[in-house]
């Protein structure tokens, strides 16, 4: 199963705010959408960071009450790692368990289509399972 499978499944639509609205409207996203990461775009609508849960919860402990008055660009990652629809979901699940990050933008062709999180890929994997213990049940049967 590739990247592509779950895009199929969960659709591409993507959240996303600037780098220079404040640290509240992200975090008011987050919340309105049930969603743990936004990406933030630059003026030309390409990708210019990465602003999750975490993010603030360490900005929390590091600036205090004063992560409030915080922009998304104060706090966001720069260096966004980015699959490809083609790439096989276990490969996904591998970067993210060693690189500790829970959402990955999906861009093809430079145009980013989607994001997917270890929930979809979780959920994705716990399907393909199922899948294979009903063929193999189905073989036994036979
Ligand atoms: P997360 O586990 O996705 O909430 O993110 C944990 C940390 O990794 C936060 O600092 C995020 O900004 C950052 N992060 C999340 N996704 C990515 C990504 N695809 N590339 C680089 N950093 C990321």
């Amino acid at each position: 199963m590739t990247v592509a499978s779950i895009l199929k499944n969960k659709g591409r639509e993507i959240f996303t705010v600037t780098a220079d609205e404040p640290v509240t409207t992200a975090i008011a996203v987050l919340c309105a959408k049930r969603i743990g990461a936004v990406v933030v775009l630059d003026d030309k609508g390409s990708i210019a960071g990465i602003f999750s849960e975490r993010d603030v919860i360490h900005a929390m402990n590091t600036h205090g009450k004063a992560v409030f008055d915080k922009r998304v660009g104060d706090l966001m990652t720069r260096n966004v790692v980015t699959c490809t629809p083609a790439e096989p979901i276990a490969g996904i699940m591998g970067m993210m368990t060693a690189q500790r990050f829970r959402h990955v933008p999906v861009v093809e062709e430079g145009r980013m289509i989607g994001v997917i999180s270890i929930g979809d890929v979780v959920k994705s994997r716990i399907a393909e399972a199922q899948a294979e213990v009903d063929a193999l049940r189905q073989y036994i049967a036979l």
